[in-house]
């Protein structure tokens, strides 16, 4: 999961939905959770605590990220049908800390909490942010909510997006040059996915700290070939 930066530009708002703008630019067009890239118009402006729960935050930059509907719209039902305690506190989030270490994706379009984390506490919070985002949904899980009228094909969206990064790579193999690279910039950028091109592409430092650039990920969870930080970038509010 990307990691991004916080925004709060310290203007008052009147509107959530006002945010927006902000949050593309430092974010970019694409959803916080399953790293979809999208059109601005089908981005949502997401309540990191339901605004339901903390009307007193519904206007507050510092609980704002970019979701894509269909991440915001499961995240909303869950939310609603799981009381979760201490979020913040107890779950990973991407403009907290570095997700991109939390999770491993693969050719198969499943993603899993890395085994790699410091300690159980860190692989229980990147559990519980991948279950209230449906990011490990599978057909068997959306079946329960299909009644929602929500699809659920973000499996086969990243292994779709994995096999397009595999024949980048093929081709940058066979020509190393910057025009590829710009190329295969401009493919990744248009199909989203942050993590899996830069798993796909986890030998190529210049290419990975390009991916970090336009991608719009935190800088500084990323070293300057492209590895990532601690996993911890930020004290809890
Ligand atoms: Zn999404």
């Amino acid at each position: 999961m990307r990691p991004v930066n916080h925004v709060d530009t310290g203007v008052a708002l009147t509107s959530h939905k006002d945010a927006k703008p902000n949050l593309i630019h430092s974010m970019g067009e694409f959803c916080a959770y399953c790293e979809r890239a999208t059109e601005a118009i089908n981005l949502d402006v997401e309540h990191i605590k339901p605004q339901k729960a903390h009307s007193r935050l519904a206007l507050t930059w510092g609980n704002f990220l970019l979701a894509c509907t269909s991440c915001n719209t499961y995240k909303r039902h869950y939310q609603a049908a799981n009381r979760q305690a201490g979020i913040l506190r107890n779950q990973a989030w991407p403009h907290l800390d570095n997700t991109f270490s939390a999770y491993c994706y693969d050719q198969n379009g499943l993603i899993t909490v890395s085994a790699g984390l410091t300690s159980l506490q860190h692989e229980q919070m990147a559990q519980r942010t991948l279950e209230m985002a449906g990011l490990d949904r599978t057909p068997s899980v959306a079946a329960n909510y299909k009644e929602l009228g929500l699809v659920y094909d973000i499996v086969s969206r990243r292994k779709k997006a994995w096999e397009k990064a595999q024949i980048a790579l093929a081709a940058y193999q066979q020509n190393p040059t910057d025009i590829q690279c710009q190329s295969i910039l401009g493919q990744a950028e248009e199909t989203g996915f942050f993590s899996i091109w830069m798993s796909v592409f986890s030998a190529h430092a210049s290419v990975k700290c390009e991916l970090v650039r336009i991608f719009k990920a935190s800088p500084n969870c990323f070293d300057h070939v492209g590895n990532p930080l601690n996993p911890r970038k930020a004290q809890r509010i």
